[in-house]
C-alpha cells in the first residue's frame, strides 16, 4: 500500500479538487492520503467521502505556514477537529492575511515593470487560500518568467524585491493552534533549513512529528532527520506535496517511499490527543 501524508488541493493551490485527487491517488495505489491544504480545511469532507467511494483512507490535515527568522517554516497538523468553529475563525482570518499581502506583492511587482493584477492571481486561486504560488502563476501567464520557481528566485521567493509578509504565526503558536483542535503537529520538510536547534525548542512546545520522507530531501537528510526523530521520541511521516501538474515538488501523487511502519504510532498518539475545552489565547482570535 503507498502512503501519502502531504498533498493540496484547489483548496488551497493544488490544481485538483479534492474528489479528483483521491480517485487520483487511488489509481496509483495510494490506500491512505492525508490532504493538507494550506491554511484551510475546505477540501478535507469531499475528500474523505470520495475516499469511502475509492477505498482510499483519508485524514484530516492542515499545513500552517509560519514566519521565522530564515525565512518561513509549515506546520502539519494531522487530525485536527476541523468542526471546530474557532479554528474555522482563524483559519479565515490567516486567509484574508493571504488576501492582503497577495495584493501588495502585485503592487510591488506592477512597481518592478513585470505586472499582474490581482484579479488574475484571485481567479488562480478559485475561491482557495491565496497564495505565492498562485502570483507565480500569474507571472508565468503574463510571459514575465519562464515556470513557478523562477518566480521565487527573482521576484517573490523570501527577501526578494516583491516579496511581501503574512500574518504573522511563529511555528510556536502553530503548534498550540494544532494541538488545542486535537490534532498532532509535525514540522514539514525540516530540510527546507529549520535547524536541529530550532526542532529541539519547537520539542519543548509541543511538536509531535518530524517530516522525514520528502521528495526535496536527500537520502542523507532522510537518515539525519530519522536519527533527530529517534533521539527526541518524535513521530515521522512523510508524503509528496502533491500540487498537481509540474508544481511544486512535481512528482506524482502517492510516488515519495513513505514506510508503513509510521501508520501505527501515528493511530495511537491521535488517539491519546483530544481537543481542548478553549481555545489558544491568541490575539488573531481575540480580534
Ligand atoms: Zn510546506
Ligand atoms: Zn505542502
Amino acid at each position: 500500500m503507498r502512503i501519502d501524508l502531504h498533498t493540496h488541493t484547489l483548496a488551497s493551490d493544488g490544481l485538483m479538487d479534492a474528489a479528483t485527487l483521491v480517485a487520483e491517488a487511488g489509481s496509483r495505489g495510494v490506500g491512505l492520503l492525508a490532504v493538507s491544504d494550506h491554511d484551510t480545511t475546505a477540501g478535507v469532507d469531499e475528500a474523505v467521502a470520495a475516499g469511502k467511494k475509492a477505498g482510499v483512507e483519508v485524514w484530516p490535515a492542515v499545513e500552517l505556514s509560519c514566519d521565522v527568522d530564515a525565512g518561513e517554516a509549515h506546520v502539519l497538523g494531522y487530525f485536527v477537529d476541523h468542526r471546530r468553529n474557532w479554528l474555522q475563525v482563524l483559519l479565515g482570518r490567516l486567509r484574508e492575511g493571504r488576501a492582503d499581502r497577495a495584493a501588495r506583492m502585485v503592487g510591488r511587482l506592477t512597481a518592478l515593470g513585470v505586472p499582474v493584477t490581482y484579479e488574475r492571481v484571485a481567479t488562480l486561486a478559485a475561491g482557495g487560500a491565496i497564495g505565492r504560488l498562485h502570483v507565480a502563476r500569474a507571472l508565468v501567464e503574463a510571459g514575465h518568467v519562464r515556470h513557478t520557481a523562477e518566480a521565487f528566485d527573482r521576484f517573490i521567493g523570501h527577501g526578494g524585491p516583491a516579496y511581501a509578509e503574512r500574518v504573522k504565526l511563529t511555528p510556536v503558536q502553530a503548534i498550540e493552534i494544532i494541538r488545542a483542535s486535537g490534532g498532532l503537529a509535525v514540522l514539514a520538510h525540516p530540510g527546507w533549513g529549520t535547524g536541529d536547534e530550532m526542532i529541539r525548542d519547537l520539542v519543548e512546545a509541543g511538536l509531535d512529528g518530524l517530516e522525514i520522507y520528502y521528495p526535496d530531501h536527500s537520502p542523507s537528510q532522510v537518515e539525519q532527520y530519522r536519527g533527530l526523530a529517534e533521539r527526541l521520541g518524535l513521530l515521522m511521516t512523510g508524503g509528496t506535496d502533491f500540487h498537481g501538474g509540474s508544481m511544486a515538488t512535481r512528482v506524482p501523487v502517492g510516488s515519495q517511499y513513505v514506510p508503513e511502519s509510521i501508520v501505527a504510532p501515528m493511530r495511537e498518539a491521535a488517539a491519546r490527543r483530544h481537543p481542548q475545552a478553549t481555545p489558544p489565547a491568541l490575539e488573531l482570535l481575540a480580534r
